[in-house]
């Protein structure tokens, strides 16, 4: 079972995300990953103190006040930063829960239509 958390308001979002994830953490995680608007996207394999270590080693500040942070428990893919949410298309970020059991099928429409995918996930 994954975990999901969104921030938007007047404090850092970063610190918040983090503390739901680890709220979280019960649930079981395979990775983590957090996306704060106004500072990029991190991804970790493995607990969140390990994305907590990424956020940290990577010299970026993660100052902004909304965002989307998820645990992951893999159903399709191996556990990576591949396929660590949130996943990303142009403006988009997306963080899914569970299992989307048509997902073949639209990928092939979406590869069909000229669409990329960097990640084994259903999502
Ligand atoms: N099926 C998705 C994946 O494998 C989401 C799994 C989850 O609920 O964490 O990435």
């Amino acid at each position: 079972m994954c975990g999901i958390i969104g921030y938007v308001g007047n404090k850092e979002a970063a610190p918040i995300l983090i503390q739901g994830l680890k709220t979280l953490e019960y649930r079981g995680y395979d990775s983590a990953g957090l996306y704060v608007a106004e500072a990029g996207l991190m991804k970790a394999v493995g607990p969140i103190k390990e994305l907590e270590a990424a956020l940290a080693a990577s010299g970026q500040s993660f100052v902004g006040h909304s965002g989307i942070a998820h645990t992951r428990w893999a159903t399709h893919g191996e556990s990576s930063e591949a396929n660590a949410h949130p996943h990303s298309s142009g403006a988009i970020r997306l963080v899914h829960n569970g299992i989307i059991e048509n997902y073949q099928e639209l990928k092939e429409e979406l590869l069909t239509s000229g669409h990329t995918f960097t990640s084994a996930t259903d999502t």
